[in-house]
């Protein structure tokens, strides 16, 4: 029987690993399917304290899986495949091998996957002017023009944020009305930075080393025509990783895990939650890294509970 399990290894789920094997808790964390991360397909993390200079997304994974694993974390590059979880007794996991584990404590940290397009030419421009995070990479892009796709309040945040470095901002969008609140969309139709293409869906990002630009088509005329830009930003959406528990942890209409009382804990004794699988507002790898920390702490603070 393990006293805690994390499942995920991204800032959330390792923060939690430094903070619960400092306490000598000994945790297991499993990897998933994405070691280290969303933060290891960014190039350079230019907004994480304590890197004057910046650090490559995939050095800073490196260094607190280190950092974890100095102080006791065991790291198994492992994907749980099913989950049966109770309030307050035994969490039972169940890898892809067949493995069962067994926790007393577990801290989901599976975080959430941006939604692409599926176009092949942005996959393999990802990194090299394809981002779906402008607070990371926004500042790249000085300058030039730069693409937001969507139309919801993350692509007027996006877009807003973007206007900052870029020289125009191309707000491209499916239908002619934003799904966006009030005051976002207004605040991005009222910048004068940003140029509205409407009932619009790109076909292609064009580019052979970086973006140069992309093809959109008109839904209603089928025309299509090419957009310079050097950045391109998909803002259309994130789904948390969390359908592994669904029916069994509670989570809000879109998928995030809730979190009660104010501090990580979930629905179920024993069960716990950090990053952006329980958060729809922030999604930032030092948020990330709070919760984690916040995680380890309740999920310490609730095995010292049990043992009065
Ligand atoms: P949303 O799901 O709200 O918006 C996604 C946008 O992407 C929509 O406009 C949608 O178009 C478009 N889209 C989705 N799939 C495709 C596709 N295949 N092709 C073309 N377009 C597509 O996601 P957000 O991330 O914007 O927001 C998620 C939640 O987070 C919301 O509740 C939002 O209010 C909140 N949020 C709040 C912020 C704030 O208050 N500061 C900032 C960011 C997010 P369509 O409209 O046609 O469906």
């Amino acid at each position: 029987m393990e006293k805690m399990v994390i499942i995920g290894s991204g800032p959330a789920g390792l923060t939690a690993g430094i903070y619960a094997a400092r306490a000598d808790l000994s945790p297991l964390l499993l990897a998933g399917t994405l070691p280290g991360g969303l933060l290891t397909q960014t190039s350079e993390v230019e907004n994480f304290p304590g890197f004057r200079q910046g650090i490559n997304g995939y050095d800073l994974m490196i260094e607190m899986q280190q950092q974890a694993e100095r102080f006791g974390t065991r790291i198994e590059y492992e994907v749980v495949a099913g989950a049966a979880l109770t309030d307050g007794c035994v969490q039972t996991l169940t890898l892809e091998s067949g493995e069962k584990i067994e926790t007393k404590t577990l801290i989901i940290a599976t975080g959430a996957s941006p939604r692409w397009l599926g176009l092949p030419n942005e996959e393999r421009l990802k990194t090299h002017g394809v981002s779906a995070c402008a607070t990371c990479d926004g500042a790249f892009f000085k300058n030039v023009p730069v693409v937001v796709i969507g139309g919801g309040d993350s692509a007027m945040e996006e877009a807003n944020f973007l206007t900052r470095f870029a020289s125009e901002v191309i707000v491209i969008h499916r239908r002619d009305q934003l799904r966006a609140s009030k005051i976002m969309a207004e605040r991005a139709l009222n910048n004068p930075k940003i140029r509205f293409v409407w009932d619009s869906k790109v076909v292609d990002v064009l580019g052979e080393t970086e973006v140069d630009g992309v093809i959109v088509e008109n839904i209603k005329t089928g025309k299509q025509s090419e957009i310079a830009c050097k950045g391109y930003f998909a803002a259309l959406g994130h789904d948390p990783n969390t359908g592994l528990f669904r029916g069994q942890i509670d989570v809000d209409s879109h998928g995030f895990i809730l979190l009660k009382d104010g501090k990580s804990c979930t629905n179920l004794a024993g069960v716990f939650a950090a990053g952006d699988c329980a958060d729809n507002a922030y999604r930032q790898a030092i948020t990330a890294a709070g919760m984690g920390c916040r995680a380890a702490m309740d999920a310490e603070r609730y095995l010292e509970m049990m043992k009065q």
